[in-house]
């Protein structure tokens, strides 16, 4: 693949998909994203908010639904400012795309300049979700990656492949070839 858009989810920056940020963790992922750069793969990221927060916990908190997807979609700015400061403390160029306006935190979200960065050899990470309450970061990384043109979308998740059902809570779950 020459452009590839990757789905982390947040809990990859935990330790054993905890809370919270882990150095080795992130360490990890900025090497193997790095060496994807340094082989001339274009690459722009999607990650999401699991380690801080996810809508789900506000509203069994009984909060606003809206308010509380909102709070996931600032966790995954959190998280892309997080994975921007690793990327140039390893010498790559990393640009943050919001969907939700931040200037001059991150740059707005725009395809054409995102697929520029890319041809400049810089990782692009899409943050704030799709900008909307109701979807989660899945959702944003295949619309981001059909905007971009992605010839692949990989998910890196705690989930080694695709289930009827979360196999995690159901040892019935069928995992599907
Ligand atoms: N979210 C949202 N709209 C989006 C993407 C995310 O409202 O387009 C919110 C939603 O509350 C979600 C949270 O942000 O639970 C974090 O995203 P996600 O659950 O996808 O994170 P991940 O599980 O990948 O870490």
């Amino acid at each position: 693949y020459n452009r590839v858009l990757i789905k982390l989810s947040g809990e990859a920056l935990s330790s054993g998909g905890n809370s919270g940020y882990d150095s080795q963790s992130i360490k990890s992922i900025v090497s193997s994203l790095t060496d994807m750069v340094k082989k001339n793969i274009e690459v722009s990221l999607v990650v999401g908010a699991g380690n801080i927060w996810r809508g789900e916990i506000g509203k069994k908190l009984g909060m606003d639904s809206v308010r509380a997807d909102y709070m996931g979609m600032l966790g995954t700015v959190m998280n892309a400012l997080c994975l921007k400061d690793s990327f140039e403390s390893a010498g790559i160029n990393c640009i943050v795309q919001s969907s939700l306006e931040m200037n001059p935190l991150v740059e707005n979200f725009d395809h054409e300049k995102a697929i520029k960065r890319l041809k400049e050899g810089k990782i692009v990470i899409f943050a704030g979700g799709t900008g909307h309450p109701y979807f989660t970061t899945d959702t944003t990384a295949a619309l981001r990656g059909l905007e971009i043109g992605a010839e692949a979308l990989l998910k890196a998740t705690k989930v080694n492949g695709i289930y009827s059902k979360d196999p995690l809570k159901y040892p019935d779950a069928e995992k599907y070839q």
